[in-house]
C-alpha cells in the first residue's frame, strides 16, 4: 500500500486555457514537471482525474485526449518522472454527441474516476491527497476521505514541496521505489 497525489490536470498541470487537447497549444504550469518528479520521489502513485467534456461536446475525440497524455507522460520521462494512470471524464449532460451526453458518476465532483483508481490500485487512503484548482475537485476528493486543497495557480512545486514533507508518512516509502 501506497499513498496516492491525485492531480486535476487543467489549470494545475498544464495552463486552463479552455478544452485544451492540441500538445502543441499545451502550457505546462510552472514547477509541474518537477512537482509530479517529487510525488514520484516520494513514493506516493501519481494520479490525474481530469473532466474532459469537451469530448461531450464535439471539440475533440478520446483519441485526443489519450494522445495528449502520452505526449505528457513523454515529457515527464525526460525528467525521470511518470504519471502511474491518467482518468478522464468525456461525459456531459449537455453533450452534443450522443454516445456522452449522460449524467455519469465520473465527472467532478463525482468522485467516479477516485473511486476506479483506488480500486485498480493499493492505494493508502488516509495518506492520500488531491489537488485541484476547483472546489469540485476537492468535493470529489472529500466524497471518498481523501484530503484536498486548492491550488493557487503560481508553482506547482513550491505548492507540494510542504503538503509531502508535512504528509509524508513512512521515510521507508521513497526507499521501496527503484
Ligand atoms: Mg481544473
Ligand atoms: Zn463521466
Amino acid at each position: 500500500m501506497r499513498p496516492a497525489v491525485f492531480f486535476d490536470r487543467d489549470g494545475v498541470l498544464n495552463e486552463d486555457d479552455g478544452y485544451t487537447f492540441d500538445p502543441n497549444k499545451i502550457r505546462w504550469v510552472v514547477g509541474a514537471q518537477q512537482a509530479i518528479k517529487a510525488v514520484n520521489d516520494a513514493g506516493y502513485f501519481a494520479f490525474v482525474v481530469t473532466n474532459q467534456s469537451g469530448v461531450a461536446r464535439g471539440f475533440y475525440e478520446e483519441r485526443h485526449v489519450r494522445n495528449l497524455h502520452e505526449w505528457m507522460s513523454h515529457e515527464l520521462a525526460v525528467i525521470g518522472a511518470h504519471i502511474d494512470a491518467f482518468e478522464y471524464c468525456p461525459h456531459h449532460p449537455d453533450g452534443l454527441i450522443a454516445q456522452y451526453r449522460v449524467l455519469c458518476n465520473c465527472r467532478k465532483p463525482q468522485p467516479g474516476m477516485i473511486k476506479a483508481l483506488l480500486e485498480r490500485y493499493p492505494v493508502d487512503v488516509d495518506g492520500s491527497f488531491l489537488i485541484g484548482d476547483k472546489q469540485s475537485d476537492l468535493v470529489a476528493a472529500q466524497a471518498v476521505g481523501i484530503a484536498a486543497y486548492l491550488f493557487d495557480g503560481a508553482n506547482l512545486h513550491a505548492f507540494i514541496t510542504p503538503l509531502l514533507d508535512e504528509r509524508s508518512p513512512d521515510p521507508r516509502a521513497s526507499s521501496t521505489v527503484a
